[in-house]
């Protein structure tokens, strides 16, 4: 049943226009480790997941040093030792503490974390995220940390703006020549994401069901 309801999802992914490549993350929030087996046996290597004690514990009992695990939710500035120590990816920083405390983590780790800049990018009060005129100094400070290694930008659009939201996203990255990664698209957005340049979709409900 998962692997049916990955098919699809890769098969909407394929029907959409684009040239980039796009990367499937599994959002597995919520969600049993028996389901997270189900898609790993469908062939699914990515997993996104929210809930740092939740996903820790998930990650640890499935052991599986082929998988990539992304840390997509808020971040406790005091939580951060377990994500440097059991993700690959952190998609959800936006500050300058969160930033020096992964890298020295990272380090003890010896490890270098793939960081996205999670992105305010319609300027809402209630949602995290950079402001878009504080992105510069974010990226020049995480450009100087060594077991950093930031890769581009995430954001979580205001609902009905997904495709302005994703064109001021472009933009930005755009901006950054060097910078590569789109985080953008979730189970309702994603082919507006993809058609926008988005290089990493996020989808939980649709592979794994209603949370
Ligand atoms: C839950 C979540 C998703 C997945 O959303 P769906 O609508 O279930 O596909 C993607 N990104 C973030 C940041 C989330 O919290």
């Amino acid at each position: 049943m998962i692997a049916e309801r990955l098919n699809h999802v890769i098969q909407r992914i394929q029907k959409v226009d684009h040239s980039q490549k796009v990367k499937l993350i599994a959002v597995s929030k919520k969600k049993s480790i028996a389901l997270i087996k189900e898609a790993i046996n469908s062939g699914q290597k990515d997993f996104g997941e929210n809930y740092l004690q939740e996903a820790v514990e998930k990650i640890k009992a499935i052991d599986d040093p082929s998988l990539t695990w992304h840390f997509i939710g808020p971040i406790q500035s005091n939580k951060t030792a377990s994500i440097a120590k059991y993700f690959q990816w952190v998609h959800s920083v936006d500050r300058k503490k969160v930033l020096t405390r992964l890298n020295e983590q990272s380090k003890e780790n010896q490890k270098v974390l793939n960081v996205l800049i999670q992105v305010n990018i319609d300027d809402e009060d209630t949602k995290s995220g950079v402001m878009p005129e504080e992105i510069d100094d974010l990226v020049n400070y995480a450009n100087e940390l060594s077991n950093i290694s930031l890769k581009g930008f995430m954001c979580i659009p205001k609902p009905g703006n997904a495709e302005e939201s994703f064109k001021k996203m472009k933009i930005l990255l755009n901006s950054y020549p060097y910078l590569e990664t789109l985080s953008m698209g979730m189970s309702n957005d994603l082919e507006i994401a993809i058609r926008n340049g988005s290089t990493m979709v996020r989808i939980g409900t649709d592979i794994f069901g209603a949370r």
